[in-house]
Parts: structure tokens; sequence; C-alpha cells
């Protein structure tokens, strides 16, 4: 095996980027399926940044108990503008070599992947990568790790504002994270029964959507709520409840949900997401693979070069889409 050739004794993991629920499960999974096939597992703490700066420890089966149903991640994550140059990659890869670490996975979202590919092209590290990101905007994985757990903490904000929307005959616009990808609000809003759904990848119609929402109330409905991605065109929440509230003349309430959505208890779709592609991922590094993410499609594992995993943003379905127009008459 290719492994055998390489003799792969060490591997890191690390969470780079936007911390996201799930990434915790997937430092357990990595850190034990290498102990189960005999590699010795390294956590690199706070992604990038910890690479250049040395913060490499050996990780053990006990360090990684009882983290599985805990939100963010136990070893961190950051952005670094340092591992963006060719200079702060070379501290980072003489510090893996250092280290006698042969193998890398890279828990994050695509920004994490482009900083993956570099260490396959200026390294022999081997390096896997693992779609954790609140976005779901990756292709070659029907889910990113964090994305259900996003969408449940959105929801369960939507259904609470709802309750006073509707005692206090309100029209409240929520605004979710997306600042290019619209898939949180789409189906936040598809689930928690919204008016309209604004998000980036479809160009958003302010005049209808005030004239629907005054036709709405005509008809008797006495609470609407709007969903926004922060990244619509339009503006976020509070822009598009401004231009919306001139033209229809209502009042409007916003609520912008902010972090909150990347935090809170993983949702067991995305625990058991995290521990399956945690494992997939070693098994791609003892095979002697690298420069691949890992991911699930149709229920199966699959392996996606990193460059085509971000190079087509995945397209909402135009079925979603029409669920959110059919639904809300
Ligand atoms: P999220 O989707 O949650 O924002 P992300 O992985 O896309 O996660 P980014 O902030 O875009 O998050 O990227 C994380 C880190 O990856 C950056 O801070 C940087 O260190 C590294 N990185 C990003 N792009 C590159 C690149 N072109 N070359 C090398 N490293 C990069």
């Amino acid at each position: 095996m290719a492994a055998e050739k390489r003799k792969m004794k060490r591997i890191g993991v690390l969470c780079s980027g936007g911390d996201c629920s799930g990434m915790n499960p997937c430092v357990r999974a990595v850190v034990r399926s290498a102990i189960y096939y005999g590699i010795e597992p390294f956590a690199i703490y706070r992604g990038y940044q910890g690479m250049i700066e040395n913060q490499i420890k050996p990780m053990c089966g006990r360090d990684v108990a009882g983290i599985g149903n805990r939100g963010g991640t136990i070893i961190g994550s950051a952005r670094s503008q340092e591992f963006l140059t060719k200079a702060g990659r070379k501290k980072a890869i003489k510090n893996l070599h250092a280290h006698g670490i042969g193998g890398l996975v890279v828990i994050g979202g695509d920004g994490s992947f482009h900083g993956a590919e570099a260490l396959c092209k200026e390294s022999d590290v081997l390096t896997i990568g693992v779609p954790g990101t609140i976005d779901n905007d990756l292709e070659g994985t029907d889910f990113t790790i964090g994305y259900d757990t996003a969408v449940n903490v959105a929801l369960d904000a939507l259904d609470k504002i709802r309750d006073t929307a509707a005692s206090h005959d309100r029209i409240f616009f929520i605004e979710v994270m997306g600042r290019h990808a619209g898939y949180i609000a789409l189906e936040v809003g598809i689930a928690g029964g919204a008016e309209d759904v604004l998000i980036p990848e479809t160009s958003s119609d302010v005049p209808g959507l005030a004239k629907k929402l005054v036709e709405g109330r005509a008809k008797g409905k006495m609470s609407s709520i709007v969903v926004v991605a922060e990244g619509d065109e339009e503006g976020g929440a509070f822009e598009v409840a401004g231009k919306v509230g001139k033209l229809a003349q209502i009042p409007a309430r916003v609520s912008v949900l902010g972090h909150m959505q990347r935090g809170g208890i993983p949702t067991a779709a995305d625990r058991l997401l995290a521990s399956r592609l945690g494992l997939a991922a070693v098994r791609e590094l003892r095979a002697g693979n690298s420069g691949v993410m890992v991911g699930v499609v149709s229920g199966k594992i699959k392996t996606t070069k990193l460059c085509n995993s971000w190079e087509s943003h995945r397209k909402v379905t135009p079925e979603l889409l029409d669920l959110v127009k059919i639904l809300s008459i």
C-alpha cells in the first residue's frame, strides 16, 4: 500500500476558517481513527496560524473523550494572514517536518482548502480536506459539517420570533448568515414558513415582495416572516426592511441572528457526518492520497479534488425556490 511505502507514522489535524458545530466530533474521529490504524495523531491548534507558531501537540484517545456533543472546536480555529505568504507556509511546513508529520487533515471551508492545496504543491505532506463550514457551499458533498446545526439553531430562533410576530400582527425580517451562499436562508425559510427568502444566488424583487406583503394583509395574514441572507444583493435585513417598508407602508421589525448560528450542540446528522468524514480522511491518508476533499454524496463517501470543491459554487435547486413561492400563497 502507498501509505506503507511512505511510512505514514504521524498525522496532524487542524480546524481553519470560521468555526462550526461538528468540528469537535470530526477531530475526535480523526484522532481515534489514526490510533486504530497505528498512526500517531497530532492536534495543530489555531489552524494554519498555529502550524506557523508550532502549536502542535500529540493527542491520545482520552484527549478527545466527551467532545462529540460540544459545539465549537477544542483545538481552536483561526484565520491566518501569514499563511497566505510563501514564507509563512515555509515556516509551517518546517514545523510539520520537525514533528515527523507526513499527513494532514484540514477541517474547514473553501479558503482553508486553498491553503491545503498550496501545502500539497509546496511540500511532501499528504493533505486531505474535510468540509467544515456552515455555508454548505462546496461541491463534492451533499452537506458540509456544521450546516445542519446552523439551520436548526436559526429555525429555533425563527420559531420564537414567529410567536411574537403572531401575537402582535407583525412583519419580521430575519437575517441569517450567508455572505455568498443562500442555503441556510432557503432551508430555514421553507421549514419556518417564511413569506419570502432573499438570497445572493437569485435576484431579489423588492417591489414584488412589498406587493406580496400588502396583499397578504388584505387576505388576512397578520404576521409574516421574510428571511434574508446577509449577502443578498439588496442588502441585509435592515436594508431590505427599509426598502420594503417605504413601498408597502407597513412597519416591520428586524432581527439579525448573527454568530449564534455557528454555535450549539451539534445535531445527530452533523455528528454522524463528522465521524464518517474523519474516518474517511484518515483512510485516504493511509492509502497515500492527497489533494482531495472527502464528502458524502447520496449516502456514500466520495472524494473530490480540492480545486473542484470550490471551483463552481453549488447552485440552489429550483425545487426549493418553488417551495418558498408555492407554500407562501
Ligand atoms: P468559512 O467558510 O467558514 O469562512 P474558510 O475555510 O473559507 O471557512 P477562510 O477565512 O476563507 O475560511 O480561510 C481560512 C484560512 O485559509 C485563511 O485565513 C488563510 O490562512 C488560508 N487560506 C485562504 N486562502 C488561501 C490561499 N489562497 N492560499 C493559502 N492559504 C489560504
